[in-house]
């Protein structure tokens, strides 16, 4: 039979102890104090640096061997390697220099809690295989109902809604499909041709999620001036599929599109949704955030009477990236279309039904600690904390707009509604390109750019955790100077 110890030497002896390959606590505290460490000076430094690397595709990985270690090798080595392989190849999107695509923010709290939670090393797929999890989770969502000014009714402890953290707003929106898809097949004979709707302007996301839920049919709905969807054009489309024999199933109104941040009409789409009776969902991966603001909730006015809610607090709320919220304003479908139940999962706890097991509101079964670092971040912050600087990001973004608007040489191309400014060059397209160009000639700055029909024009997105009026100031000084040279 195996023994429990080692195997005995020649001498019969058990030996000394085994060799051990883990990191002892010691070890692991001295090795963390230094990275806790190196992240704050790369915090301190992070604006001084180029934003984006200067390197090849392959550079970073000719730096490191083929095969792995066969020996352990010290930890201070790994270290040092972030020095020397890992940050050359590092774009930084934390930079005050970051105007490019949407925030990716991080902050202190949520660093710490990240590390918290993997440390932790638990899952949270059951209430029972770590009540903690879950429960933080039913709390944060449930204040966020409050802090983003939604439905009592999307409150786990209220319902029939309830909130649930996922990795992002992509899967979300898959996810909504799906269960639509469930909701409308259980009330059909036989399988329709389902059709999906959302604006022209929506993030790729939603196209994908209604393919990958074997939706058969999507269509981009066309927008009006400011770039929202046109509810005529939408009612329009969904009266012709009728006719043609298809089941309209899902219309998706974003609220911050990923181009140029426009806002749909939810109120107007909810009446069409509800006449038609459609599943409603809300993109609002990037907008949600600023509903913090209550002066800023006009925008999603007839959110109340959608069918579910995703945002990300991973772009634009102090939490890095994976943290994504989904709310229902009813579990019942999700859950119906989420659950199977092998048995090695029955527990008691499950089936007393009076506790979530988020298991069944996604559709991986193991789960992250993810509620810890956004706990973390609304209680270090506070709602104070957080409506200040994203207020401070929209007073900046509406500084930039307005010197836009004043300059001879630039236009706006879009409205504006939270931190996004889109501009093009008065000349034309190639005059915006060599715009954005120079702008990014400038070591730590950077942006990017993006079309409208055949009309490219320059995206300018604040809100980096490390955005500041000086860095904002710094940017226009050089877009103006570039524009008028
Ligand atoms: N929806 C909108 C409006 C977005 O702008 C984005 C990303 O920029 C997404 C969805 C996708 O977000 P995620 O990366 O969380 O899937």
């Amino acid at each position: 039979m195996t023994d429990f110890l080692p195997e005995p030497d020649n001498s019969g002896n058990h030996g000394g102890s085994p060799p051990s390959y883990h990191m002892s606590p010691d070890e692991f505290r001295r090795h963390g104090y230094a990275l806790i460490d190196w992240l704050a000076s790369y915090m301190e430094t992070v604006g001084e640096r180029q934003v984006m690397p200067d390197v090849k595709p392959g550079d970073i990985a000719a730096s490191i061997p083929m095969t792995a270690p066969e020996k352990p090798e010290q930890f201070e080595e790994l270290i040092g390697d972030l020095d020397k392989v890992v940050m050359p190849g590092i774009t930084h999107w934390q930079s005050p220099g970051w105007f490019a695509y949407y925030p990716a923010m991080t902050s202190g709290p949520s660093i710490l809690g990240e590390l918290v939670s993997a440390g932790l090393g638990v899952q949270g797929m059951l209430w029972e295989t770590s009540p903690a999890v879950t429960e933080i989770e039913n709390r944060v969502t449930d204040w966020l109902v409050d802090l983003l000014g939604l439905p009592e009714t999307w409150k786990n402890k209220t319902g029939p809604g309830g909130g649930v953290l996922q990795s992002s707003a992509s899967d979300a929106t898959h996810l909504v499909h799906v269960v639509a898809r469930e909701r409308a097949t259980a009330l059909q004979k036989g399988r329709p041709e389902f059709v999906a709707y959302t604006s022209v302007q929506a993030h790729s996301s939603v196209e994908k999620g209604a393919h990958v839920a074997g939706i058969e049919h999507y269509r981009g709905i066309d927008v009006d001036e400011n770039l929202s969807i046109d509810p005529v054009a939408l009612q329009e489309a969904i009266t012709a599929d009728r006719a043609a024999g298809l089941t309209p199933l899902i219309v998706t109104s974003v609220l911050g599109t990923t181009g140029t941040a426009a806002v749909d009409p939810i109120a107007e789409i909810a009446k069409i949704a509800k006449d038609e009776g459609l599943w409603h969902h809300v993109d609002a991966a990037y907008g949600g955030s600023a509903m913090i603001c209550p002066e800023l909730r006009y925008l999603q006015e007839g959110a109340e009477l959608v069918d579910s809610y995703t945002f990300n607090p991973h772009k634009w709320m102090f939490t890095n990236f994976d943290c994504n919220v989904l709310w229902v304003s009813d579990r019942t479908s999700l859950i119906d279309a989420m659950s199977i139940t092998p048995p090695y999962l029955k527990n008691e706890a499950s089936d007393s039904g009076e506790v979530i097991d988020y298991r069944n509101w996604q559709v991986p079964l193991g789960r992250r600690f993810r509620a810890l670092k956004l706990w973390w971040v609304l209680r270090s912050y506070g709602a104070e904390g957080i409506r200040y600087h994203l207020r401070e990001h929209v007073r900046l973004t509406k500084a930039i707009a307005e010197r836009v608007e004043q300059h001879e040489h630039l236009a706006l191309t879009a409205p504006i509604h939270f931190g996004l400014v889109c501009f093009h060059h008065s000349s034309g397209n190639e005059a915006t390109e060599a715009l954005l160009k120079e702008i990014n000639q400038v070591p730590n700055i950077y942006l990017t750019g993006s079309s409208l029909g055949s009309k490219r024009f320059i995206r300018l997105s604040t809100g980096s955790t490390s955005t500041t009026a000086e860095s904002v100031k710094q940017l226009w000084d050089i877009i103006d100077q570039a524009a008028t040279a």
